[in-house]
């Protein structure tokens, strides 16, 4: 068994903003674990000691410092990318001591689009030596620790992923930056068993070929048979706010096949 860690759930500017006062911002301001990094997921086998749990992260959000130091993460193995956006790949400098001070040296293995790679290394060329770059094709597929990672064209920006991560007891696909999706990246995921997807707006959407709203992300899972429905990179704050309290309030209609997902909120898979 493995476990699947939300390390952040936050789109672009985190919630709260430091240059916000909304009611959301207030509430995660108030009660600190109602507040959201950057996105960025972590799996590991279960039930192993710390430093022999074999970890690999997806994205290294501007938050991946005090994520890691939250989370009690002693060492990561390998990388995946969904995109080269700053909130994805903003904390890639805090690996670079892992790599000299851990891993006396040896490459970590990071794996994404070819145009996440060179967004990447055009962003963190002073860490060529740490990293060890491998491209995966679209529907290409990377096998770590038993846990088979399938990358899915999804529509954000050219070359972005979303991750079918199958384990030999579930099928969850992870898309944490996505529009509407390809008509072939869902037929893969059709019936997956949890679907973790871009819920970034609340109502208008205002980016409706690159995002989701709430609204989109629940209706798209539901009409892909999804088995249960993680909203993530949630703003909670363009356009219209909608505090913690107000988004449970809401999703109760769907009996517990919606959740919101929370930073630090793991689940077996
Ligand atoms: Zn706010
Ligand atoms: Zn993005
Ligand atoms: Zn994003």
């Amino acid at each position: 068994m493995h476990t699947f860690t939300f390390m952040g759930t936050a789109a672009g500017c985190g919630v709260p903003s430091f240059f916000c006062d909304c009611p959301a911002c207030a509430e995660a301001r108030a009660d600190a674990r109602l507040a959201r990094g950057d996105c960025g997921v972590m799996v590991r086998r279960a039930g192993l000691p710390e430093d022999r749990t074999p970890t690999l992260v997806i994205d290294t959000p501007p938050d991946a410092r005090h994520q890691l130091l939250r989370e009690g993460v002693r060492h990561v193995d390998e990388i995946l990318f969904t995109h080269c956006h700053f909130d994805h790949i903003g904390g890639l400098g805090e690996y670079e001591y892992l790599v000299q001070l851990v891993r006396s040296g040896k490459e970590l293995p990071v794996r994404g689009s070819a145009e996440a790679l060179q967004g990447i290394v055009a962003e963190f060329h002073y860490m060529d030596y740490c990293l060890d770059l491998h491209a995966i094709e679209p529907f290409g597929t990377h096998v770590f620790d038993e846990v088979r990672y399938t990358a899915l064209p999804v529509t954000h920006a050219p070359g972005t992923y979303g991750y079918l991560i199958e384990t030999p007891s579930t099928r969850l696909f992870y898309a944490s930056d996505t529009g509407p999706l390809p008509a072939e990246t869902a037929e893969r995921i059709r019936g997956v068993d949890v679907l973790v997807m871009d819920a970034t707006f609340w109502k208008r959407n205002w980016n409706p070929n690159n995002h989701h709203s709430i609204q989109e992300c629940i209706a798209e899972g539901l009409a892909l048979d999804a088995g249960k429905i993680y909203l993530t990179h949630m703003c909670m704050h363009y356009d219209e706010p909608i505090t913690y309290a107000q988004l449970v309030a809401y999703l109760e209609r769907y009996d517990g096949r919606v959740e919101a997902a929370m930073d630090g909120l793991s689940i077996t898979i």
